[in-house]
């Protein structure tokens, strides 16, 4: 894939003689294969989120010609659930575009019945193979639920009731630790809990243990721009 970066960038260094016209661009868009399984499709992520953090992304997946194709159907090669935060838009993070990823938002990226709504969805329906949970650096959700663990949350009704989807991943945390470093700590295990949540399901276990679909846990870091995907803890995918 970063060879195919370097062709078209070497294709528009030399458009200068007018042979790479926009249709030649989008055709580079139509060959690009879609990954063929879970392993390929987070080796495409974490390349894209390379490009992106270095500033260098390619923007692909945007022309006219490919949003036509896309008029036909859909085949997005991962399912991102992550959270509403502006500063975190996932198709920009990941340098992917139109047709390449099921987004799931919200605050928190919490596990609600209409989140797991949309990602069986996807599971069914769009049979994406990755399915990712992403948190992110300060994110205002989580810190709502640090505070609520310290027993200083003063929040409406509705933001109270999201906070308590995120608390019951937040139990083995040190509560010793300063406020910042609990948020950070707190961060990762949301995105175990919705995890943990996932894998749960009955449909999710069964694909899980045929390995027909991964889920893997990530965090995006609003200063570098990088995704940092998580280790994933022994025995959670099994829905323990
Ligand atoms: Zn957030």
């Amino acid at each position: 894939m970063h060879g195919r970066h370097i062709t078209r960038r070497g294709l528009m260094l030399t458009a200068g003689s007018a042979l790479v016209s926009g249709a030649a661009l989008a055709h580079a868009d139509e060959v690009d294969a879609a990954p063929s399984n879970a392993d390929e499709a987070l080796e495409r992520l974490k390349t894209g989120n390379a490009r992106f953090a270095r500033g260098e992304s390619i923007h692909r997946h945007q022309s006219h010609e490919w949003r036509k194709r896309l008029t036909k159907g859909q085949n997005p090669f991962a399912t991102i659930l992550s959270c509403s935060d502006s500063r975190v838009p996932v198709e920009l993070v990941f340098d992917q575009g139109f047709g390449d990823l099921f987004s799931v938002r919200i605050a928190g990226n919490i596990i609600a019945e209409d989140v797991v709504g949309s990602v069986q969805y996807a599971a069914r329906h769009l049979h994406t193979r990755l399915f990712v949970v992403m948190g992110h650096e300060s994110c205002g959700a989580v810190t709502a639920a640090v505070d609520a663990l310290l027993g200083k949350l003063d929040e409406p009704e509705h933001i109270a009731a999201l906070v308590r989807m995120i608390t019951p991943g937040l139990t083995n945390l040190d509560r010793k630790k300063s406020r910042n470093a609990l948020i950070t700590a707190a961060v990762e295990a949301n995105v175990l809990w919705s995890m943990r949540q996932l894998a749960r399901m009955p449909e999710a276990q069964k694909h899980l243990r045929e390995k027909r679909i991964a889920l893997v846990g990530a965090v995006y870091d609003l200063d570098s721009g990088t995704v940092r995907f998580v280790e994933t803890p022994p025995g959670l995918l099994d829905g323990k």
